[in-house]
């Protein structure tokens, strides 16, 4: 089974696929990093924060490349984005050619207050992160959710909006879990 988890930047995705992984059999394979290796092997990017700057199909070039790879992979955690903000507007993480090779039975996506987030984006100096208003994040959430909607008719997936509580990512972890852990 493949289940994908998402998340704008800053929303505290890592921290909480962190404490799933701990709590599953399931491994978790970040989209982003494959897209990233590649492109670097070919020197397109310095680093990930780049890929989403590149051409538009340049970037799904990229993606197509990594979903083949990622979907001959079973029992994983696939960590991604429902909308990548690009230059020339919202790129879905996960368009048609990228669910046909994935196959997901349930979508995640973890959200949290926007202002919590920018405020989260601003401490991190790990990252080239967009410096983007309260709004503007607000936005970005709203249209994640669209866009899983969009995805979840087409492949008749599950989806699931998780909230992540400041301090308190564990709440997030176990509700994921929870529902990882339904059987069929
Ligand atoms: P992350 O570390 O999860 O923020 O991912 C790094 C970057 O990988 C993102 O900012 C996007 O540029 C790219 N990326 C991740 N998933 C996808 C996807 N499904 N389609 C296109 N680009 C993606
Ligand atoms: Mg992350």
């Amino acid at each position: 089974m493949r289940v994908v988890i998402s998340g704008v930047a800053g929303v505290g995705k890592s921290t909480v696929l962190e404490l799933v992984s701990r709590k599953t059999q399931y491994d978790i394979i970040n989209f982003g990093t494959l897209m990233f290796e590649m492109a670097r092997e070919i020197n397109l990017v310095k680093d990930r924060d780049g890929l989403r700057k590149l051409g538009i199909d340049t970037q799904i070039n990229l993606q197509k490349k990594a979903s083949n790879a990622i979907g001959r992979m079973d029992n994983v955690i696939i960590d991604t984005h429902m909308a990548i903000k690009s230059p020339k507007g919202y790129l879905p993480g996960l368009p048609e050619w990228v669910l046909r090779e994935l196959k997901v039975s349930s979508y995640f996506l973890i959200e949290a207050d926007s202002r919590l987030i920018e405020q989260r984006r601003r401490n991190d100096s790990s990252r080239s992160r967009d410096e983007d208003s309260a709004e503007a994040i607000g936005e970005h959430q709203e249209i994640n959710r669209y866009f899983a909607a969009a995805y979840a008719v087409f492949s008749g997936a599950t989806v699931n909006f998780i909230e992540n509580p400041e301090g308190k990512p564990e709440i997030a972890a176990d509700n994921i879990v929870k529902r990882l852990m339904v059987v069929d």
